[in-house]
C-alpha cells in the first residue's frame, strides 16, 4: 500500500526503479512552494534499523533514517554520497529526489518487538533530516515515535527543524521512561552564510527557540555548531553569539566540529566556494590538500571556539536525571549515559 493523500495536489502515476529497492517506487510531486522541482520516491523498505559499521567512531550503533536524500540541501552535506548508491547524483539529485520509506513506521515497531532486539540506542537525523519540509506531509516520525515509547527504546534524534516541536508530547513520553536526547544543529546564525550554506533550512533562531521549548518541557536537548567553516561561520563573535542563545536555551549539550569534505562532498562545495566565497577557495585547498580533514591545528582552533560552552552545559549533562526501571532495563551502559550520544561527529 502506498500512502494517499485527500488534501494534496499530486501527480502520482510516474512510477521509478531504484537499487535496493524490490518494489517500484511511486513518485509524487506536491503542489507546495517547498516542493517545488522535488520528486518524492515512496518505496517499502526491507528494513528500518541500520547497522553502523563497527569501524565508526559514532558514539550509537543503530540509526534510522525515514527519508533518503535532503531538501534542505546544505552545500557541506556529507550525506550526500549516499545517492550515488541509488544511481542518483550527490548534488541536485541528493536535494531533489527524495526516497521516502512509507513503511518505516512498522517496520520499527516490528523490529524493536524481536527477541533479539536488546534495546540498544537509535538515532535518527544521522543521515538526512528526519525532519526535513515532507515530513509535516507523510508524519512518519510519530508512529516512530510511538513505537519508540512503547518499547522504552534509548533514542536521540539531529535536526535543524523546529517541526521537531509538532512531536514534543511524544517525545516527553519517550523522556519520561527511557533516555532520549535531542539535538538541533545551528551552524551559524549569520544570515548571509545561513542562507547561501543551507538555503532550504528553518532560520537558525527558530532552531534556538525550539532548543529552548524542549528543554523547558523536560526533553534534553542540545545544539551542534556545526560545521565550523574557516572564513565562512568561525568568527569568535558569531560563535559566542551562539553560545549565548543556546545557554539560555537551555543546552544539554553544545558541541561543534570542523568541516570535512569526503567524497563527491569536496567537489560540490569546491564549486560552491568559487561561486559564492571565491576570495576563500585557495584557503581552503591549502586546508584540504591531504584529504577530507582540516589539519588538526586548524580543527582544534575550531574546536576550542566552541570548548566555552561545553564546559557551561557540562555540569547540566553530568547532574544526569534519576532513572526508572525501564530505562535502567533498556540502557546497559549507565557511564555512558551520563554523556547522552551527541551527533556533532557526523558532520
Ligand atoms: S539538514 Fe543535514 S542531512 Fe539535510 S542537507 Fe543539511 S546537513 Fe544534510
Amino acid at each position: 500500500m502506498f500512502v494517499r493523500w485527500d488534501n494534496l495536489s499530486l501527480e502520482g502515476d510516474e512510477e521509478a526503479r531504484l537499487p535496493g529497492y524490490a518494489e517500484t517506487a511511486r513518485v509524487r510531486r506536491f503542489d507546495a512552494p517547498e516542493a517545488l522541482d522535488v520528486r518524492f520516491y515512496e518505496v517499502r523498505a526491507k528494513s528500518a534499523l541500520n547497522r553502523v559499521p563497527n569501524r565508526s567512531r559514532m558514539p550509537f550503533r543503530w540509526t534510522i533514517n525515514p527519508y533518503r536524500g535532503c531538501t534542505h540541501a546544505c552545500t557541506y552535506c556529507f550525506a550526500r554520497p549516499t545517492h550515488t548508491y541509488l544511481d542518483l547524483d550527490a548534488g541536485r539529485d541528493f536535494e531533489r529526489e527524495i526516497v521516502v520509506k512509507v513503511n518505516a513506521p512498522e517496520l520499527v515497531r516490528a523490529e524493536l518487538a524481536r527477541p533479539a532486539w536488546d534495546g540498544e540506542h537509535v538515532a535518527l537525523g544521522t543521515n538526512t533530516d528526519p525532519y526535513q519540509w515532507v515530513e509535516s506531509r507523510y508524519r512518519l516520525l510519530p508512529p516512530i515515535w510511538e513505537a519508540m515509547r512503547d518499547a522504552a527504546n534509548p533514542a536521540s534524534v539531529l535536526t535543524k527543524s523546529p517541526l521537531i516541536l509538532r512531536d514534543l508530547p511524544l517525545l516527553r513520553q519517550i523522556a519520561e521512561r527511557t533516555s532520549f536526547q535531542a539535538n538541533l544543529s545551528v551552524p551559524t546564525l549569520d544570515e548571509r552564510a545561513w542562507r547561501a550554506t543551507e538555503p532550504h533550512t528553518p532560520h537558525p533562531r527558530k532552531r534556538l527557540e525550539a532548543v529552548g521549548e524542549l528543554n523547558r518541557a523536560g526533553i534534553p536537548t542540545g545544539v551542534l555548531i556545526a560545521p565550523l567553516m574557516p572564513g565562512i561561520n568561525d568568527s569568535p563573535a558569531q560563535v559566542e553569539r551562539i553560545l549565548e542563545l543556546a545557554t539560555e536555551a537551555g543546552a544539554t549539550d553544545i558541541g561543534g566540529v570542523a568541516l570535512h569534505l569526503r567524497g563527491e562532498v569536496r567537489g560540490i562545495f569546491f564549486d560552491w566556494l568559487r561561486d559564492q566565497r571565491p576570495d576563500l577557495v585557495e584557503r581552503y585547498e591549502e586546508l584540504y590538500r591531504r584529504g577530507a580533514y582540516a589539519p588538526v591545528q586548524e580543527r582544534r582552533r575550531l574546536g576550542a571556539l566552541v570548548g566555552r560552552g561545553r564546559t557551561a552545559t557540562r555540569a547540566l549533562s553530568m547532574r544526569g536525571r534519576d532513572l526508572g526501571p525501564a530505562e535502567r532495563r533498556r540502557d546497559p551502559a549507565p557511564s555512558r549515559r551520563s554523556e547522552p550520544p551527541v551527533q556533532a561527529s557526523l558532520f
